[in-house]
């Protein structure tokens, strides 16, 4: 089991998962190329940054070892500093990749599902700061960085992206 992130990509209407099926493996653009080994064997990965673990393991030091992130994003509501931090920079490396998506296929939505979308815009604000600072100016003012889940609204996405969903490999 392996927390993971991942881009489900809808393109005019239709899930595109390239030849493969890897299209929109989001989780592994690299970050930093000295950064910790990632579960796909290179280092640095976006994953490596935002997973469950890597965010637990920043707060295990000051808030102890029995966090959960539901509970980090309970207490950075609450106003926890150590936790709104790391959640804030968690949103800033996935602003990072969410750039490189807008670059990429300009959608006009990206919707954050996962344990940290239920941070609101404590993930959301620092997506929104990555996406306007690394990406296109004309494809970052048209992009919307939501919160959100599968359902009635998919139709309007132009990608959607998961980020902290764990899922099996
Ligand atoms: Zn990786």
């Amino acid at each position: 089991m392996a927390s993971g992130v991942g881009a489900g990509l809808v393109i005019s209407g239709q899930i595109y998962r390239g030849p493969g099926g890897t299209a929109g493996e989001i989780g592994h653009i690299t970050l930093d190329e000295s950064g910790p080994v990632c579960r796909c064997g290179n280092r640095g990965c976006l994953e490596t940054f935002v997973a469950a673990r890597h965010i637990l393991s920043l707060l295990s030091g000051s808030h102890g070892a029995d966090l959960t992130v539901p509970k980090v994003v309970q207490l950075a509501q609450r106003g926890d500093l150590g936790c709104r931090r790391v959640l804030a920079d968690a949103g800033r490396q996935i602003g990072t990749g969410v750039a490189n998506l807008c670059n990429l296929l300009n959608p006009r939505r990206v919707i954050l599902g996962g344990d940290l979308a239920e941070a609101g815009d404590l993930v959301l604000d620092p997506i929104r700061e990555s996406v306007a600072r690394y990406a296109i100016p004309s494809a970052a003012r048209q992009l919307s960085v939501v919160p959100g889940t599968l359902g009635g609204r998919a139709e309007v996405l132009g990608a959607l992206l998961g980020a902290g969903d764990v899922r099996d490999e």
